[in-house]
């Protein structure tokens, strides 16, 4: 049964309903539970759980250090282009907004690459707007074979695609896929997204299991927050994530946190989250999912990566630039979103030894696989 089956059993308002009765000893009952049910999970998203933030953040905390020890695995985004065809009000990078677009060519991938090389990062993500005459499986595929003798692990944040594409892309040399679904709204995902390929909200959803079909290695999933409501995007997330678990057990799941900051156009999150329930989200998953990545980017200030790091994340990026040639050249127009941590990549790793942890830059190499 596909995950759309799988959530079309779920009533939005509902869970909502469900998430905003629970109680104190509801959490209480979800904090003592050595494995997490769904009930439990929307205990820990729901209002009541706010006072048990201490402890939420101490069991996460724990189960993070026992699965993944004191380690920060490090990547960086390269952005091939900025040109989109879709609508995505959002989105600095939408057909309607006026900016500078650009689709780097072979050789200017490999230029901003190689500046990536250099500071240490082996696991790049290449990133992409959905245009598919400009940057199509044919351009992304070229670019990964290009640069797969730099890096360990190759990743995508790209338009979704259909299993033989994914399938195209593990070919070439991808072999992590991230893939957020923005909003698991049906409503919200039609007004949020008025116009082009990405209206197809059930495409999108069934894409990770497609990618985990054509043996993508990792998978990352997550829904925008500032759109939804977090704790419904919270559960249907965690929902989400489970299923991928359980159906594909051989791919590593992460989930990653993407809260909206400024971007082009002017969009104004329709329901901020606040760092508190933040805090509480990233906890309230990490109990449900003790064996997920979970993925922190240069999106948050300095002083709330420091502070959430032991709480729970094991993925950060460092050091980024949203738009394509921004490495190389130092260029920032055309990016798609205002990044908050501008740290290089250097302070970032200082920050997590200062910890007592341990900046990861390569923690796979494709021989791995061919050796299995
Ligand atoms: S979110 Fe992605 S698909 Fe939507 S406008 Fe931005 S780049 Fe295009």
């Amino acid at each position: 049964m596909p995950f759309l089956d799988t959530i079309n059993q779920y009533d939005p308002r509902q869970i909502e309903e469900r998430i905003l009765a629970k109680t104190a000893a509801d959490v209480e009952r979800a904090l003592a539970s050595p494995q997490l049910r769904l009930d439990d999970f929307q205990a820990l998203l729901s209002p009541a759980a706010a006072g048990y933030l201490e402890p939420l953040a101490q069991r996460a905390h724990r189960l993070t250090v026992q699965r993944f020890g004191r380690t920060i695995l490090m990547y960086a985004p390269l952005y091939l282009s900025n040109e989109c065809s879709n609508g995505c009000r959002y989105c600095g990078f939408n057909a309607h907004n006026k900016m500078a677009r650009r689709t780097l060519t072979m050789e200017e991938i490999e230029a901003e690459a190689r500046v990536l090389h250099e500071r240490g990062f082996r696991h790049l993500l290449l990133v992409t707007g959905e245009a598919p005459r400009l940057a199509d499986n044919s351009y992304l595929c070229a670019a990964v074979e290009r640069l797969r003798p730099l890096f360990s692990s190759m990743s995508i944040e790209v338009y979704p695609m259909d299993r033989a594409g994914y399938a195209q892309t593990v070919a070439s040399g991808v072999d992590g896929l991230t893939l957020y679904q923005e909003t698991y709204d049906r409503a919200l995902y039609a007004e949020m997204h008025p116009f082009g390929r990405k209206r197809d909200y059930a495409f999108r959803l069934a894409a990770p299991e497609a990618a985990a079909q054509a043996g993508m290695r990792r998978i990352g999933i997550g829904a925008l927050l500032g759109l939804g409501k977090f704790r419904v995007e919270g559960f249907f997330t965690g929902l989400h994530a489970l299923y991928l678990a359980r159906h594909y057990w051989r791919t590593h799941l992460s989930v990653s946190f993407p809260r909206m900051r400024p971007a082009d156009g002017g969009f104004q999150p329709l329901n901020p989250v606040p760092d508190r329930d933040f805090v509480q989200l990233i906890c309230a998953l990490r109990l449900l999912l003790p064996d997920a990545g979970l993925v922190l980017s240069t999106r948050e200030s300095a002083t709330l990566r420091d502070h959430l790091l032991p709480l729970g994340i094991t993925q950060m990026s460092a050091g980024s630039c949203t738009s394509p040639g921004g490495y190389a050249e130092a260029d920032e127009s055309g990016r798609q979103f205002v990044i908050d941590d501008d740290r290089s990549h250097t302070e970032v790793a200082a920050m997590i030894a200062k910890q007592g942890y341990e900046a990861v830059w390569k923690d796979w190499d494709p021989a791995f696989h061919r050796a299995g």
